[in-house]
This record gives structure tokens, C-alpha cells and sequence, in this order.
């Protein structure tokens, strides 16, 4: 089976591009569109397996080099899914993260202010694809279900991490120490399904 040698990691995202550097081998060159000047495609698909998808063929198509690219976002049960595949615009159009979170907290809170059967459930998303040359691009998708926590905590992670609280754990994503929360989180879980698949249908090592 081939040994892939390096690979371009298509997000501008300081935090994903460090998260899904460090779950692939140390073997492989990781490459950041920023180092080739590529900039962002426009998000225009609708869900975010589109997206993914969009991005990783954009990225191939500018690098000519094997590209992966994530979508990902939280998905807030009382929210109607919200904010989903705007996570990252959300977060622009109330001027930063903090201000996001801050809103979410106010939307989820004042929902739920009036029911008996109060619903803080939400959960994150990532749809990982991988475009090979000449080869069908590969999707899957990783997903963790959890809470969102009645405070902004933790100052650890990236984006949304200081709000959301995983099924089974009492403490934020913000809070968990970065390898902790990596080796948990729904862009580990969709990498992993990537691999098995990948070694499954004899293409690459990752
Ligand atoms: P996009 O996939 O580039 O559209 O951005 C997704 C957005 O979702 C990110 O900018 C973050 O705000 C949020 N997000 C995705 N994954 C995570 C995570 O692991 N922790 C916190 N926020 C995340």
C-alpha cells in the first residue's frame, strides 16, 4: 500500500489545521494553503458534507497536491441545528467568538426559560474529505453529542470549545487540555472512519 508523502491541509483555521495536522503521521508534510497564497473558497453548499467537499476539490484544484478539508460547526438542538454550517460566520457577524457565544447562551437561555422539559442538547459535527488525484473524492463524517454549558468556560481550545460539554464528561471542550480533547472530539472520529477506509480500499496510509 502507498505511503502518501505529503498532503495539503485546506483550512486557513489555525485550530484545525493544528488538530488535523497532529492526528496525521509525523511522516507526511503537511502543507497550509496560507505557505502557497491559496485563499478560502466561498462556503456555498448547503450542508456540510457540500462544503467539504467544495473545499477539498478547491484546494486539489489550486495545489495539484492531495488535499483534506473539514466542515464542521455546532448544531444546537433548540436552535433548530443552529448555528450548523454558519458556526464560523456566526461568529463575523457578532464580531468574534466570545460574542457568539455570548448570543448563544442568551438564545438557548431565553428558549428554554419558559419550559418545563428544559433542552440544552447539541452536539458537533465534521465532514472530512479527501480529494485524490485522479480518484472519487472520500467523505465521512464524525459526530459528538453533548451540552451546551450554562457559562462561557475554559480557555484552551478554539471557536465554540468553552461552551460545549461532551455526553459523559462535566467539564467544557475549553476546559480539556488540547491532546485530551482531540483524541475525543468529532474531528478525530471522522478521521479515523477516513483511515479505516482508506486502508480498507488499499489507497493510503494517513
Ligand atoms: P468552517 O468549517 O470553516 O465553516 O468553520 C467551522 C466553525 O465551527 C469554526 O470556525 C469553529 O467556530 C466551529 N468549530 C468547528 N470545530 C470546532 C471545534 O472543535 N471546537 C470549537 N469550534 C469548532
Amino acid at each position: 500500500m502507498k505511503k502518501l508523502k505529503k498532503i495539503l491541509i485546506g483550512t486557513h483555521n489555525q485550530g484545525k489545521f493544528r488538530e488535523i495536522s497532529n492526528l496525521l503521521s509525523k511522516r507526511i508534510k503537511k502543507i497550509s494553503p496560507i505557505s502557497l497564497k491559496i485563499l478560502s473558497p466561498k462556503e456555498t453548499g448547503k450542508s456540510f458534507l457540500a462544503n467539504s467537499q467544495l473545499k477539498a476539490n478547491y484546494f486539489y484544484k489550486k495545489s495539484k497536491i492531495v488535499s483534506i478539508s473539514d466542515d464542521s460547526g455546532l448544531s444546537i438542538d433548540c436552535l433548530n441545528g443552529k448555528p450548523g454550517i454558519f458556526s464560523a460566520r456566526w461568529a463575523k457577524k457578532y464580531g468574534n467568538f466570545h460574542k457568539a457565544m455570548k448570543k448563544i447562551l442568551y438564545l438557548v437561555n431565553k428558549k428554554n426559560s419558559k419550559k418545563k422539559n428544559k433542552n440544552f442538547k447539541a452536539k458537533f459535527i465534521c465532514c472530512l474529505s479527501l480529494k485524490i488525484p485522479n480518484k472519487k473524492i472520500f467523505s465521512v463524517t464524525g459526530t459528538v453529542k453533548g451540552k451546551i454549558s450554562s457559562k462561557i468556560i475554559g480557555n484552551k481550545g478554539f471557536g465554540y470549545d468553552p461552551i460545549f460539554i461532551p455526553n459523559k464528561y462535566i467539564v467544557t471542550y475549553g476546559q480539556m487540555n488540547r491532546k485530551k480533547k482531540m483524541l475525543i472530539d468529532h474531528r478525530f472520529l471522522a478521521f479515523k472512519k477516513l483511515k479505516k477506509n482508506l486502508i480498507f480500499k488499499k489507497f493510503f496510509i494517513l
